[in-house]
């Protein structure tokens, strides 16, 4: 059965990994328009078009600027007519430099910039335009599993970033409810993307440091299964369901 018929969905950092698999799986199940914002310009327009020029397109966004926020979540609404979802999925990570004896702060302020203020802006404008249109939207952002479930992590900086993405959630989620404007997180444990491979947790890496970790044995996690898990809060199927966060990470049992 399709979940989003008719409804209007913008992806950020939709150009790649977890973000592009959830814009293919939002048409898949019949989303009117999706509109990925990205700064990845030509994988953001390649994607666009595999998925379908009619309803798919590519704005170029950088979320840490409140203007070009404002200016895609504007255009999305005046092109479909509306925005029922905003998937605030964008991030960034430190290559280096993360653990606290050696922090990088220019490092700590651009995560804060990209994964903190960055989902606040997409948070801020999409809700602004549910609420004026009177739409029950969902918002969805991305923290991740280092929030949660991650005792053994010594990346200070994105772990600082992402505990706030979990906090702006739980804090617009109370706010929001009063419009039927639902907000939820998504907490990925790791998989290889380009963000994570930038760290050096490739495939290869991932395998022999997570498999041992998770409870759950004989899979490994896919951009597939955030993108499904994004679905589920987008789509009615949660609809009494805002201000939580949920963990995709197969059970993992924390180091
Ligand atoms: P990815 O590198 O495939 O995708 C991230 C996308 O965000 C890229 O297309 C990038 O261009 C875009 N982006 C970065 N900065 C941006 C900005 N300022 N404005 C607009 N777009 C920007 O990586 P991914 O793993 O799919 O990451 C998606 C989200 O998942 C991120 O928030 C990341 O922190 C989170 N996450 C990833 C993992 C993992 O292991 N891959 C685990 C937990 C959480």
């Amino acid at each position: 059965m399709k979940k989003l018929q008719d409804k209007v969905a913008i992806v950020t950092g939709g150009a790649s990994g977890i973000g592009e698999a959830t814009a293919r799986l939002f048409a898949e199940h019949g989303a009117r328009a999706i509109v990925i914002a990205d700064l990845q310009d030509n994988k953001g327009q390649a994607v666009a078009k595999s998925i379908g020029s009619n309803r798919c397109s590519y704005v170029h966004c950088d979320v840490t600027d409140e203007e070009q926020v404002k200016a895609m979540v504007d255009w999305t609404v005046q092109k479909y007519g509306q925005l029922n979802i905003m998937f605030s999925n964008a991030g960034a990570i430190s290559k280096s430099n993360f653990a606290i004896l050696d922090l990088d702060l220019s490092q700590l302020d651009h995560l804060i910039q990209v994964n903190a203020r960055g989902n606040a802006a997409c948070v801020k404008h999409a809700a602004r335009v549910m609420v004026e249109q009177k739409v029950r939207g969902s918002i969805v952002c991305t923290a991740s599993v280092v929030v949660s479930n991650w005792k053994g992590g010594d990346l200070t900086d994105y772990i600082m970033s992402k505990y706030a993405v979990v906090g702006l959630v739980r804090s617009a989620s109370q706010q929001l409810g009063v419009h039927g404007i639902r907000v939820n997180v998504v907490s990925p444990s790791a998989i290889a993307t380009p963000l994570s491979s930038s760290t050096g947790l490739t495939s290869d890496v991932l395998e022999k440091l997570f498999v041992p970790l998770i409870s759950l044995k004989g899979i490994m996690l896919t951009v597939n299964h955030i993108a499904d898990a994004v679905l589920f809060l987008a789509s009615n199927d949660s609809e009494f369901i805002t201000g939580q966060e949920l963990i995709v990470d197969g059970g993992l049992i924390s180091l």
